[in-house]
């Protein structure tokens, strides 16, 4: 099948691009190598079936191009990244709305069945105090912050994505699921953006400290994009998940210190643990979440257990990504 992925050449694009390729599928990537990388490609570089279009998913005639004949689209081009989205307010507000409105309508008029990539960010501040057990589950009600904190515009971007694929399920019968990613981690992801694991990784590689935001005390629970990819394809292939709404991740958490502090180990870094209060990164005003926590029910009761690998395991291959590229 003729598969069209937006944001293929970034960290997950690319990862998903491979597993399609060797599935036998024809693919394009669409990509405007904003945050996405040439080298994320290498190994598609000449198969038959792949095509590269270099440009925006904000461009109609572009997207349209990219298209042509396909049954597939996989939306994943978003400015992403929490020191981008603090940076860049306006592109990542009109980018991510934007960009999926042009996608949505292109897929629209093929009736091709359609992925498109959300965030735990849309949950906002729920299961923000520390005694909350919950997991967070896709019929919660969410609860973004204020407008003048800017990771929240992040979130509304992508719950306004989730809005608009959700309309065109209901208004043009678009086979469309909206995944929620929490922490999809793994080789090519980069540091530079915010990301943290990796930028754990390369701080302790380079025997530079590694900085940990607040008290370290919050914790995140980290999936394997190689796991993701699986995942995404079982999504693809399940006409149940049409119309829906899908947690995607792991849900076993981790604090920033145990990741810090596991980050050394695997490194054998003697790189210090500094802790770096919030307002230094990122600004006064930031808010951040204690624990973030998905509820799988609905993506098992859709699709069976889906792989989910330990922590240690996924900083091993992270490590041994960064390792390799130095
Ligand atoms: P990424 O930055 O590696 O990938 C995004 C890709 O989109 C990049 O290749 C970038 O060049 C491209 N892009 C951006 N704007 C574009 C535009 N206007 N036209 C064409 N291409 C454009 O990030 P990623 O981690 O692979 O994220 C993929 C998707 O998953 C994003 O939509 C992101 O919001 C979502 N997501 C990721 C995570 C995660 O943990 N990695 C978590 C939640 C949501």
């Amino acid at each position: 099948m003729h598969h069209v992925i937006t944001g293929g050449a970034g960290f997950i694009g690319s990862h998903l691009a491979e597993a399609l390729v060797a599935g036998g599928h024809a693919v394009t990537v669409l990509d405007d190598f904003s945050t996405g990388r040439r080298a994320n490609l290498a190994a598609l570089e000449g198969r038959a079936g792949v095509t590269v279009i270099e440009g925006s998913v904000q461009d109609p005639a572009v997207v349209a191009r990219a298209c042509e004949g396909a049954e597939v689209v996989v939306h994943l081009a978003a400015t992403v990244g929490v020191k981008l989205v603090i940076d860049r307010p306006v592109e990542t507000l009109v980018n991510n709305v934007r960009g999926t409105e042009v996608v949505l309508e292109a897929a629209s008029r093929l009736g091709a069945r359609t992925l498109i990539a959300s965030t735990s960010e849309v949950y906002g501040k729920l299961m923000s105090g520390p005694s909350s057990q919950a997991s967070l589950r896709e019929d919660d009600d969410i609860l973004i912050g204020r407008t003048s904190v800017r990771r929240w515009g992040y979130a509304c971007s992508k719950a306004l994505d989730e809005f608009l694929a959700l309309a065109h399920a209901t208004e043009h019968g678009l086979p469309v699921t909206a995944i929620r990613f929490f922490n999809t981690v793994g080789p090519r992801q980069l540091g530079e953006y915010g990301m943290v694991l990796p930028r754990f990784v390369e701080a302790a590689l380079a025997g530079r400290p590694i900085r940990v935001h607040g008290d370290g005390t919050q914790s995140r629970c980290f999936h394997h994009v190689a796991d993701s990819v699986q995942s995404l394809l079982a999504i693809l292939a399940s006409p149940a998940a049409h119309g829906q709404v899908l947690n995607l991740g792991s849900d076993r958490e981790i604090t920033m210190l145990d990741l810090a502090t596991m980050v050394r180990e695997e490194t054998g870094s003697a790189s210090a643990i500094e802790l770096e209060p919030y307002e230094a990164a990122f600004g006064s005003g930031f808010e951040d979440m204690r624990r973030r926590v998905p509820d799988l029910g609905k993506l098992r009761a859709l699709l069976g257990p889906q792989p989910v690998r330990d922590v240690r395991s996924i900083v091993r291959d992270v490590v041994a990504w960064q390792r390799s590229r130095t």
